[in-house]
């Protein structure tokens, strides 16, 4: 089997990563940071976040699992002193496979109907640059409402834990093919209304987002933040693609956010 790792580039990181390659090697596995199979990431959430994106175009014949060495992470449940019965186990190919959904992400310019597409793992948010953010929210196809306000996050499951979170939006079970939409500080006043609620989608329900005001747009889609230019509109929906994970053990989602946000053993 082909592995790769991402590490976060601290000294703990790159330590146990130098760890993981030597062991894994001495298994007979090879390393091959192209094609891998299996992909550890050695840091936090956010360093599996960097982990997905670089092999995103491949993610049907890859499985990713973390390693955190920080805090318990939600992509990365594992503890640097597990390592060698993570190798173990990765070796002896025993593990399950679990898939996770994405967030896809449609810009379409105005010019000359270019697009770009991108999948997001926790979730995309729009903002003005400098003013408000006025978008026209269109959902299957039917104007639901005009949006004021800072800005627009649409997140996974898997996402409902971080900036969606931060931002009044529910956790949702990433065993459910949704996604939300969750609003940053709306202006609701007289004139001017927001349904003042986050909205969860169910995979076949589209969301676009049309600009009013502006047309230049920060886009980011996980840790990546984009300037997009004369930005025609923004069409959000459950992808097609799925992340896979290794699981080794069983480690309930709703244990990990016990541990991560009330109390944890650590
Ligand atoms: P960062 O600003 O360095 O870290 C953001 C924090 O979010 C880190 O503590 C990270 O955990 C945590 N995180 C990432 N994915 C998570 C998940 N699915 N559930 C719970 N926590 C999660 O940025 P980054 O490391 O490049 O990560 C980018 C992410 O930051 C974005 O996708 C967004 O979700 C999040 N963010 C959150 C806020 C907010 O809460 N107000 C604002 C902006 C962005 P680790 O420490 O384990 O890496």
């Amino acid at each position: 089997m082909k592995f790769a790792i991402q590490s976060r580039n601290d000294e703990l990181s790159n330590k146990l990563m130098d760890e993981a390659i030597e062991y894994l090697t001495d298994f007979g596995l090879i390393y091959d940071e192209v094609k891998p199979e299996i992909v550890l990431s050695i840091g936090g959430d956010g360093t599996l976040l960097h982990a997905f994106h670089k092999y995103q175009h491949r993610l049907k014949e890859t499985a990713f699992v973390g390693i955190h060495t920080g805090h318990l992470g939600f992509y990365a449940d594992w503890i640097p002193s597990e390592i060698e019965k993570l190798v173990i186990s990765i070796s002896r190919k025993e593990f399950e496979v679990i898939e996770y959904p994405l967030l896809e992400v449609t810009i379409n310019y105005q010019h000359m109907d270019q697009s770009a597409t991108y999948l997001a793992l926790n979730e995309s948010t729009v903002k003005s640059p400098e003013v408000t953010l006025v978008m026209d929210v269109e959902l299957n196809n039917s104007h639901f409402e005009r949006f004021r306000g800072d800005g627009l996050c649409m997140s996974t499951p898997s996402g409902s834990t971080a900036y969606n979170k931060a931002l009044g939006g529910a956790i949702i079970h990433p065993s459910l093919p949704a996604m939300q939409l969750t609003e940053m500080a709306s202006i609701n006043n007289r004139v001017f209304r927001t349904v003042g609620a986050p909205l969860v989608l169910p995979a076949h329900h589209r969301c676009v987002l049309t600009p009013v005001k502006g047309p230049d747009f920060m886009v980011t889609v996980d840790h990546l933040q984009l300037l997009h230019k004369d930005v025609k509109s923004i069409q959000y929906r459950v992808s097609d693609e799925k992340v896979r994970f290794a699981r080794f053990r069983t480690f309930p989602f709703w244990k990990r956010v016990s541990d991560s946000f009330i109390d944890s053993d650590e």
